[in-house]
């Protein structure tokens, strides 16, 4: 029997839906990378009848719904146990919570493993690598809250955020997380958002060269040992078509000021699609995501070209040299 993984692009389907809830923006950490911008999204925590009546906002009984919790940190929300079992109530098809690790709020046993997947991130395999970039002692908090939710029979998933500063242990992760029961792996590239936008971004930044020696390889190693494992593809293959999410997918990034995107890049900008005015989902007008969505350029993503130009190459005649890909397109190893 062959036990190869096999490698997909995970295209995206029109029938699916996406909800990406930043409950608030404040977090316990304070890490290098970090892709929070209080400017313009407030400082504020949506209070528990706002998370209610956004979710029901939100949930589309017609299709496929996955919700992701975010912030800041969402366990740092006192609500955020009602908020997941709300949702299972609703009906969304997935509830997945992004988190530091350090689970305020008794939240492993305040919620089910049968309600919500945990999603753990940690940037280096020791503390060593980690805690520089998240700072001090968020290894060993963050470890032991992932094991004791396998424990307890959660789902569990680790997203690593590569940069310089933790590329080359990239390759110790899958021993690890295979061994502590971890189910998902999510291989991320640094933000162009928030911090590192503003400050030493280009410093952390991977060549196209870096990314491609070592993310797939790193992936097909860990699909080996049996995790599932997802990164975006970045970089599109000759021959495989460019497509913006913001065209073809139904995201929504919402934000406790009330602001709603489609399009994580742009989330740095006044340019949100929607806002949330008195419970209703209202569409903004003038300078707005969809007018850079529907811009075809022959580097592919508009907004990738606009925030990070020097990530392109081209010819002599001009040409680029390859195509980004949306930054929600996905390659999936399992
Ligand atoms: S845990 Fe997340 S929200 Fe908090 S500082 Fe780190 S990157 Fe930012
Ligand atoms: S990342 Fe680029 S391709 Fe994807 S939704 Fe945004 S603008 Fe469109």
């Amino acid at each position: 029997m062959n036990m190869e993984p096999i490698a997909r692009t995970l295209a995206f389907k029109p029938s699916e839906r996406n909800v990406f809830f930043h409950l608030l923006t404040g977090c316990n950490l304070s890490c290098r990378h970090c892709y929070i911008n209080p400017e313009q999204h407030g400082k504020g925590m949506v209070s528990r009848e706002t998370m209610r009546a956004w979710l029901a906002l939100f949930f589309d009984r017609e299709r496929e719904t996955n919700l992701v919790f975010l912030g800041g940190e969402p366990t740092l929300h006192p609500d955020l146990a009602e908020g997941i079992a709300f949702a299972r109530q609703l009906g969304y098809h997935s509830v997945t919570v992004d988190t530091n690790g350090y689970l305020f709020h008794d939240l492993l046993d305040r919620v089910s493993p049968r309600d919500a997947v945990l999603s753990f991130s940690l940037d280096g395999p020791s503390p060593a690598v980690n805690d520089p970039i998240r700072g001090e002692g968020v290894f060993a908090v963050c470890t032991g809250n992932l094991r004791r939710a396998v424990a307890k029979g959660f789902a569990v998933s680790v997203i690593y955020t590569v940069s310089r500063l933790n590329l080359e242990h990239l390759r110790e992760m899958p021993r690890l997380l295979a061994d502590w029961g971890v189910h998902r792996f999510f291989i991320q590239v640094i933000g162009i958002r928030g911090k590192p936008a503003a400050s030493e971004g280009d410093r952390f930044q991977l060549s196209p060269e870096e990314w491609l020696a070592v993310v797939p390889e790193v992936a097909w190693e860990a699909a080996r040992m049996g995790l599932h494992v997802v990164y975006p593809k970045v970089f599109l293959e000759e021959g495989e078509r460019f497509e913006c999410a913001g065209r073809v997918a139904e995201n929504y990034f919402i934000f406790p000021n009330g602001r709603v995107y489609c399009c994580p890049l742009c989330e740095d900008f006044p340019v949100h699609t929607y806002r949330i005015e008195e419970g209703r989902l209202v569409k903004n007008s003038g300078l707005i995501e969809e007018r850079f969505f529907g811009l075809d350029i022959p580097e592919g993503c508009v907004m990738n070209k606009l925030l990070q130009p020097g990530n392109l190459r081209y010819n002599a005649e001009g040409r680029p040299l390859y195509r980004i890909s949306c930054c929600l397109l996905k390659q999936e190893v399992r």
